[in-house]
C-alpha cells in the first residue's frame, strides 16, 4: 500500500467538510491517523459516536502532533481558530482550510503566522446542503476541483509543503489547480455564491407570496421551485460569512444579473419573444457544456424520475 501523504492530520470543524476529509483520508489512505476537534460538545460526541478519528476535547491536543491541520469552520471563525491553532502546532506543520472565500481566509490564516509554520488556504469545490459530521462521506472530493492559493513571497520549504497539500487531495481524488485568491473569489462569486443568493430569494419570496397558499408551493414545487430549495437548504451560517466576506464580488455581480433580469423583464412586457428565444437558447447550451465538461450528470431531471413502469404507487 502507498505511503500516506501525512502521518497525522487534525480536522478543526467536525461538520459535513472535516467529516468528509476524514473520512476520505481514512479510505484512501492519505493519512496514517486523524485528530478531530470542534468547538460544540454535542458535534465532538456526534463525531466520536460515529468514528470519524481521535476526538480531542480541546483544540492544542487536535493539532499538537499533526503534520497538516484543516480548518473547515465557517469563514467568519477563521481568524481567532488560526490564531489560536498556530502557537500550538508543530514547527514545519501545514496550515490550510476550506473556506469557500480566499481573500478573507488568506488574511485571517495570514495574521496568525509565526514564521514557524506554512499557510496554504484552499477550497474544495464540492458540497451538499447537508452540514454536521453525519452528512460527511468518502468520495465527497472525488471528480471534483480542489483550489489552493497560496501566499506570495514565502520562505524556506513553503514550495515543499504546497507540493505535499496538493498531493494530499489528490489522493482524496480531487484535482489541484492553483489560483490566485482574488480570482478566486470573482469566480465563485458567479458561480457559487450568486446562485446560492438567488435560491435563498426565491424560497423566500414564494413563501411570502399572497396569493399562492404554502400548501400549493409545496404540492407543485416539481415545476422548478424544488431545485432552488436544494440549494436553499443549506447552512445560514456558513452562507451569511460568505456573502460578508466576499461583499465586493458579489454585490459586482449582482449588479449584473440585476441588468439582465431586467432585460428579461422588458422582453416580457413588450413581447419580444426574439430575445427570450435567443436568450434561452444560450442559456441551455451552458448546461450541455458542463455535463460535456463531466461537472454534472446527463440524466434528464437529475436522474430522479423512475425507471419506465417501476411506478411509485405510494407517490
Ligand atoms: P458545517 O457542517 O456547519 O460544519 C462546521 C463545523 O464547525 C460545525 O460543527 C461548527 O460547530 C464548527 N465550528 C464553528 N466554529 C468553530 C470554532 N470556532 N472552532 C471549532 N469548530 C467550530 O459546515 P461545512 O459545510 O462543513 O462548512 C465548513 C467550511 O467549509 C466553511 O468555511 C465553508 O465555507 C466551507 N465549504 C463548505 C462547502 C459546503 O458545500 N458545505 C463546500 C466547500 C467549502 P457549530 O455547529 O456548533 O457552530
Amino acid at each position: 500500500m502507498t505511503d500516506p501523504v501525512f502521518n497525522q492530520i487534525a480536522i478543526v470543524g467536525a461538520g459535513l467538510i472535516g467529516a468528509s476529509i476524514a473520512r476520505a483520508a481514512v479510505a484512501y489512505g492519505a493519512a496514517g491517523s486523524v485528530s478531530l476537534y470542534d468547538a460544540s460538545e454535542t458535534v465532538r460526541s456526534r463525531a466520536a459516536t460515529i468514528g470519524l478519528g481521535d476526538v480531542a476535547d480541546d483544540l492544542g491536543t487536535a493539532v499538537a502532533n499533526a503534520d497538516c491541520v484543516l480548518l473547515c469552520v465557517p469563514v467568519g471563525a477563521l481568524e481567532p481558530v488560526a490564531a489560536e491553532a498556530v502557537p500550538m502546532m508543530k514547527a514545519g506543520a501545514i496550515l490550510t482550510d476550506v473556506g469557500s472565500v480566499k481573500v478573507q481566509a488568506a488574511s485571517a490564516l495570514a495574521a496568525a503566522a509565526d514564521g514557524r509554520v506554512h499557510i496554504v488556504p484552499g477550497h474544495p469545490i464540492a458540497g451538499t446542503e447537508q452540514s454536521g459530521p453525519e452528512a460527511g462521506f468518502a468520495t465527497l472530493f472525488r471528480n471534483a476541483w480542489h483550489i489552493l492559493t497560496p501566499l506570495a513571497e514565502q520562505g524556506e520549504g513553503y514550495a515543499e509543503a504546497v507540493s505535499r497539500l496538493e498531493a494530499f487531495w489528490t489522493r482524496l481524488g480531487a484535482t489541484v489547480e492553483t489560483m490566485d485568491a482574488a480570482r478566486h473569489d470573482r469566480v465563485l462569486a458567479i458561480t457559487s455564491h450568486l446562485p446560492h443568493l438567488i435560491a435563498f430569494n426565491i424560497v423566500a419570496t414564494a413563501f411570502d407570496m399572497e396569493t399562492v397558499e404554502e400548501g400549493e408551493v409545496v404540492k407543485y414545487s416539481a415545476g422548478g421551485f424544488r431545485d432552488f430549495t436544494r440549494i436553499a437548504a443549506s447552512d445560514p451560517v456558513m452562507w451569511r460569512d460568505v456573502f460578508l466576506n466576499n461583499k465586493d464580488a458579489v454585490l459586482e455581480c449582482l449588479g449584473r444579473f440585476s441588468e439582465d433580469l431586467a432585460a428579461l423583464q422588458r422582453a416580457i412586457r413588450w413581447g419580444d419573444g426574439e430575445t427570450l428565444f435567443n436568450e434561452f437558447t444560450r442559456a441551455r447550451s451552458i448546461r450541455k457544456a458542463i455535463i460535456d465538461a463531466g461537472q454534472d450528470s446527463g440524466a434528464v431531471n437529475f436522474g430522479r424520475n423512475l425507471p419506465k413502469g417501476d411506478k411509485d404507487e405510494s407517490a
